[in-house]
């Protein structure tokens, strides 16, 4: 699944560089994930690289607010664009033969 970067991104620019599918840039207002460019980092890295840097993410949970690390995340998986773990691997497979044409 593609990851997505929701409004609550504050354009910190850390992610861009970070991705290795150059899978991120700057829209009109935040960054955005060209989904089909977005492996989940499957192939280069264990995790997700946007989602293990971004600063958003770090924001500490509060325990009047019982809610999920991932409601916390500004880089949540994209529901509108489901993939298996295969599929991802197909995505990074093409992606390097594109490089490499
Ligand atoms: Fe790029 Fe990886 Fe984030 Fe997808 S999960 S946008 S491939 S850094
Ligand atoms: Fe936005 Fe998070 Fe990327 Fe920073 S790391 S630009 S806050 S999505």
């Amino acid at each position: 699944m593609a990851l997505k970067i929701t409004d609550e991104c504050i354009n910190c620019d850390v992610c861009e560089p970070a991705c290795p599918n150059q899978a991120i840039s700057m829209g009109e207002e935040i960054y955005q994930i060209n989904p089909d460019r977005c492996t989940e980092c499957i192939g280069h890295f264990d995790e997700p690289q946007c989602q293990v840097l971004c600063p958003v993410s770090c924001i500490p949970q509060d325990p009047d607010r019982p809610e999920t690390v991932e409601l916390f995340s500004c880089i949540p998986q994209d529901p509108d664009r489901p993939e298996t773990v295969e599929l991802l691997w197909a995505k990074f497979i093409s992606l390097q033969s594109d490089k490499s044409s």
